[in-house]
């Protein structure tokens, strides 16, 4: 890329910040005005603009004063310097997200949000040219950017990539769409597992009460086809979902379907059936391994 920019580029990227301002994208506009700044450090335009799109006062107030130090008669930063120092003065340490230019703007400001105490360890920022915010987290500082949308993320906020890290957005979208599970899915996944389960160790106990010490031979041939039985059924009815919370449902289904043949003989004072114990536990190992 040549480093040549003619006064046009400098005007296009002016404008198309500018208009960013007005459609809320703080984040467009200060890439904009970055780059104006950055080519021509002394573009009054530039910096108001730039001042425009962040969101920390003391960074507004840097901005604003580089503006008018540069042109000591531009109204506009001198008008905007005073509200930023105006609200500096009463504390506030970020503007409202959103707000296009920090100039008397009676309806914004009006929303200005309520800062909370925690807001106030910010308070001796020191502003730098290249801080962004982490879009999640607005008022957390980050040199890390999503490799996908490129909206800056904090650490916390981040999700590793195979190649650089993600916004949490953009991470869930790229899952495979067998691990976009819905409420519907768990809800389904959960029924058959309660149901199924109920009904499989309920006849299975009938086997196995019926062949003494073998039955644990049995449960043990039997279970693991039972559980994937389970996961055929499933994989028609969810398309094949899968993953943690579809693993967790099901788990919970066959032991919630199975609790009854548990609990009974203890009400009725005795051990449940060990060959069934058996049987429940490897039916819902082997469907939650499956459906990881
Ligand atoms: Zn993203
Ligand atoms: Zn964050």
């Amino acid at each position: 890329m040549t480093e040549f920019h003619t006064t046009d580029d400098i005007a296009t990227l002016i404008q198309e910040g500018q208009a960013a301002l007005l459609a809320g994208d703080t984040y467009e506009a200060r890439q904009r005005f970055r780059r104006v700044v950055e080519v021509d450090p002394t573009n009054v335009a530039g910096w108001i603009g730039l001042a425009g799109a962040v969101r920390p006062y003391k960074e507004k107030q840097q901005y604003l004063q580089r503006a008018l130090e540069l042109d000591q008669t531009s109204t506009e930063a001198r008008a905007s310097l005073e509200y930023v120092e105006a609200k500096l003065a009463i504390g506030e340490i970020l503007a409202p997200r959103g707000v296009s230019t920090p100039v008397d703007d009676p309806i914004l400001t009006s929303f200005d949000v309520p800062h909370s105490a925690a807001q106030n360890e910010y308070a001796d920022l020191e502003p730098a040219t290249d801080i962004q915010y982490c879009y999640i987290h607005p008022d957390r500082e980050t040199g890390l950017r999503c490799t996908q949308c490129e909206r800056p993320i904090c650490a916390e906020c981040m999700v590793r990539a195979p190649v650089g890290q993600l916004c949490p957005e953009c991470a869930r979208a790229r899952r495979p769409r067998n691990y976009q599970v819905s409420a519907g899915n768990l809800a389904v996944a959960g029924v058959i597992g309660i149901v199924g389960s109920f009904f499989a160790n309920f006849v299975a106990a009938q086997f196995l009460f019926m062949l003494g010490f073998f039955a644990f031979f049995l449960a043990f041939i039997l279970a693991p086809m039972i559980g994937e039985l389970f996961v055929r059924i499933l994989d028609r009815v969810t398309h094949g979902k899968r993953g943690k919370e579809m693993q967790v449902t099901v788990g919970i289904g066959i032991g919630l379907g199975a609790a009854p043949l548990i609990i009974l003989p203890f009400l009725l004072g005795a051990f449940p059936s060990l060959p069934l114990l058996l049987f429940i536990i490897m039916t819902i190992t082997t469907a939650v391994a499956r459906l990881r």
